[in-house]
This record gives C-alpha cells, structure tokens and sequence, in this order.
C-alpha cells in the first residue's frame, strides 16, 4: 500500500463543506486549514519545507536576472494581443530549453516583449529533479532513502525516480487534464509505489476564469471529490493540501497608466514587473523610487512588504506592493482581460485558506490549522 499526498490547486478551505467523501474523510483525519503564505511559491515550501523568506524567492516566474535574450530578440515584432505569435515563440523557446535539459514548461505570457530582458525564469527544472531548488525537496530525500516514488505534475510522470513528459497533456486547456492526471496517476498506483504524489491543477484555472462561485466549479469539486475517493482505495495514509485558495476580483486597478503618466523611463529610471497580485520595481535612481512610492501609497489600494532576506527584494523587487484582497492589478504582464478570482493576497485573508488533511490507520481526529512549510515534516516523519 501506498502514502499518497495530493496537491489540489486553488482549492479553497471552503469547498470542503461542498463534497462528500473529502467531508467524511476530514471528519476521521487531522484536518484543518492551510495558509499559504506570502507569494506564489506554496508548493515550493511544501516539498522543500522551507516558507518563501527562506527560499529567498516569492514569485515562481520572472526574477530580476540576467534577462531573456532569446525573447528580446523579437521585440520589434511585438504586438498587443498577439497570442499566437506568443505560443510559437513559447514552444521555441521550450524546446531550446529542453535540449540542454532544463526541463520546466515556462511562458513568456504577456511581458512585453522588449522588457524581457530585465528577468529571468528562476526555476529550470520540474521539481521532481535533483537540484531544482537550493534546498532538497521531498524527492530528492525520499530517493536517499531508497524509496520507490512515483508522481504526477502536469505536464510530467515520475516513475523510478525519472521524469518523463507527457506529451499528450501538453495543452493548456484543462477540461481533460484532470482527468488524465486521475487515469494516469490510478495507472502508477496499480505498480505499488511506496509513495506517490499527483498534483490536480484545473481548481485553479476554472476558478480564475469562471470565479469561486458557480455550476461549473461546484461541479470540479465534486468531481475531484470523486477523483480523491478512488485514490484513496490505494492509499495506506493520505495527505491532502492546496497550495492556496481564491479570492473574487472586486475591482482592478491599472497602475501601470499611472506609471506611464510620469516622464520616468523604464529601464532608465526604474524596472516594473506586474503580476496580477503584486507590482515589483526595481530602482536605477532615487527620484524614481520617491515618485512610484508615493503613487502606490496615495493609491490605497494596497501595501509595500518588507523582507528580512535581502534576496527576496534582489530578485523580486527592491520594493514589492501587494495589492488589497479583490484587487486586480491590470493590464499586468500576465492578462490583458480580468479573471474572476485571484490569489497571492495577504495570508490573513480568509478566502486564501486552503485544506490540509492527514489520515491513516487508527489516526485519532482532529482540528489543526497549519503554515504549508508543515507539509515537508509531515511527508518525510511518514515515509520511514
Ligand atoms: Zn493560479
């Protein structure tokens, strides 16, 4: 038999309540809610134990580096909204990476084609694979240990400790990619690994587009609530969390024309990254980071965050707004059209929680709220 961990992407504490099996489960498990902390990086402090502070990093794409050359290189021939002319750059660029073995799917999205220089992809390879952080992961443990691991995290199998693409997963539509992560991960499961680990992430697409409330979310809960109760039939111990949960914009906000309306120029006098959550600069002067700084703090739409880890503010801005919950920076470099629901706010918001549940034999319930870095203690205290 199996200990199977289960990552649900952007599943809010709240579904809980919608399903059935799960509901059951947490009733007989160690359950309770899950903060994510600061950032994008959740599934990072998980599998490596260690919060966003300590990993130095907060966001999981565009760290302030030596740049994109390879998308620089077309900037004459960016567009607004040119989607197409994106994903072949996309699938050039991924194949370029592949080659010499940096295995993780990235995407430019919509960064500005000529300000791509500015930033780099922090992570190369899929977490899966030997060094892909600092810090060891799980994976990287559990094979000292000799144990026989296997996982699903789209758009990648791991089986005997070897990551393989699956190719026929590869789009970015998610209407079919639970499904083949549920087929494919019940497949691994019949091989009896010691551990397994998959990872859903259509809660987090469908939520973004369609927002927290609706038929069509109401009906992926249930159907990973279905999807979880077959696993588990393989599962010895089991231990479920999301990385976050989801907050419905109320507004946006577009700061990105306030910031155009100064006559400070980018690259010059400052460098901005917006996320759709937070709005990073980096400054090449004081003047510049006097006047953003009084933009931001007039605005009211959120707050500046200060970190300890010196790193943090290297890579992912020498000041960092986090906007209040509901807020949408946009435009941003990500989306052009709103989502419904977003994440990455402020910890304290409620809508943020996401689940966290352990449970195997003669495990006595119980209520606990935990930080996500828990997770790596509680995997690794498991697998002996
Ligand atoms: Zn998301």
């Amino acid at each position: 038999m199996t200990f199977v961990i289960i990552c649900l992407d952007g599943f809010k504490y709240d579904y809980l309540k919608q399903t059935k099996f799960l509901k059951d489960l947490a009733s007989k498990s160690i359950s309770g809610k899950l903060h994510h902390g600061v950032g994008f990086v959740s599934e990072f402090s998980a599998i490596t134990g260690k919060s966003a502070e300590q990993l130095g990093i907060i966001t999981n794409n565009f760290s302030f580096g030596k740049g994109l050359k390879f998308f620089n290189f077309f900037k004459f021939l960016d567009k607004p909204n040119n989607k197409n002319f994106r994903l072949v750059l996309n699938i050039l660029y991924n194949i370029k990476e592949f080659l010499v073995g940096n295995n993780q799917p990235k995407s430019i999205f919509n960064v500005p084609l000529k300000y791509s220089k500015y930033f780099n992809f922090p992570l190369k390879k899929n977490f899966f694979e030997k060094n892909s952080f600092r810090f060891p992961t799980i994976f990287e443990l559990m094979k000292k240990n000799k144990k026989i691991v296997s996982g699903y995290m789209w758009p990648f199998i791991y089986e005997h400790n070897k990551t393989k693409l699956d190719f026929l997963n590869l789009s970015d539509s998610t209407a079919n990619a639970d499904e083949r992560t549920f087929q494919k991960s019940i497949n691994l499961l019949k091989k009896k690994p010691e551990v397994m680990y998959i990872h859903f992430f259509s809660t987090d697409n469908l939520v973004h587009s369609y927002g927290t409330n609706c038929k069509k979310t109401d009906e992926l809960v249930n159907k990973l609530d279905k999807y979880v109760e077959e696993i588990n039939k393989y599962a010895e111990s089991l231990l479920i969390f999301s990385d976050h949960g989801m907050k419905d914009i109320e507004e946006t906000w577009d700061v990105w024309s306030l910031i155009k309306k100064t006559n400070l120029i980018y690259g010059k006098d400052y460098i901005m990254f917006l996320d759709s959550t937070l709005a990073r600069f980096w400054f090449r002067n004081k003047n510049s980071e006097q006047i953003i700084k009084n933009i931001l703090n007039d605005s009211g739409k959120g707050k500046i965050l200060n970190f300890k880890n010196k790193e943090i503010h290297d890579s992912s801005g020498d000041l960092i707004f986090q906007v209040n919950p509901g807020v949408l920076i946009l435009p941003n470099f990500y989306q052009s059209i709103s989502n419904k629901a977003m994440h990455g706010y402020s910890d304290d918001c409620s809508d943020e929680h996401g689940i966290f549940l352990f449970t195997k034999k003669g495990i006595r319930p119980s209520k606990k709220d935990i930080n996500i870095e828990e997770i790596f203690e509680l995997v690794l205290s498991n697998i002996s």
